[in-house]
């Protein structure tokens, strides 16, 4: 716990380190941006990856609630950016009511939807819900997927992965799933690159 008796994430983050986003856009190569850490309070470090990195002028919340066990009893936030062309007032109230508002883990503990934190954010009659998206972990790895990076490396390397180390292990970087490959497989994609 911090001084406000919050959960110390800054302590736990700490602030020497970059914060590094790679976004698979569904394009040819993954588009990625880093930043160094400038709070800890991944809000406010999400907020200035957005700025400095994307270039969106942009305010982030976010808040968790936490079990007296340490599990997550509920967590949410907000993303908000700005269009392009946004007139100053617009800026300027929005700026107002981000400092006046209720600390999202407050919003979120009170029961709060996503649509009501943003009225509460935006004001009453400023909303308008253009499309409604479910959100989940997931990833597009698959077993087949990593074979074909495999078979990509070419049949030398294959057989040298089988002569070196007799099985392969790839391990994905967005989700933290292992695929291993046995002896026989990586044949079969050596086979593969001979096609
Ligand atoms: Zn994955």
């Amino acid at each position: 716990m911090n001084e406000q008796g919050k959960l110390d994430v800054r302590r736990a983050v700490g602030t020497d380190g970059l914060l590094t986003v790679v976004k698979d856009i569904g394009l040819r190569d993954y588009f990625s941006g880093q930043v160094p850490l400038v709070s800890g309070e991944l809000g406010e470090d999400f907020t200035y990856y957005f700025v400095t990195s994307e270039q969106v002028p942009s305010s982030v919340g976010v808040g968790v609630l936490v079990n007296p066990d340490n599990s997550i009893l509920a967590a949410g936030g907000f993303i908000i950016q700005l269009m392009p062309g946004t007139s100053e007032d617009t800026i300027s109230k929005i700026e107002k009511r981000l400092s006046t508002i209720t600390p999202v883990s407050k919003m979120i503990q009170s029961g709060m939807t996503p649509e009501e934190i943003l009225t509460e954010i935006l004001g009453e009659g400023n909303v308008n819900i253009l499309e409604k998206m479910d959100v989940q972990f997931s990833c597009q790895c698959s077993r087949e997927r990593i074979a074909n990076a495999l078979i990509s490396l070419g049949q030398a390397e294959i057989r040298d992965i089988i002569e070196t180390e007799g099985q392969a292990e790839a391990h994905c970087h967005f989700c933290n799933q292992t695929y291993q490959f046995s002896k026989e497989e990586l044949e079969e994609l050596e086979a593969e690159t001979k096609k």
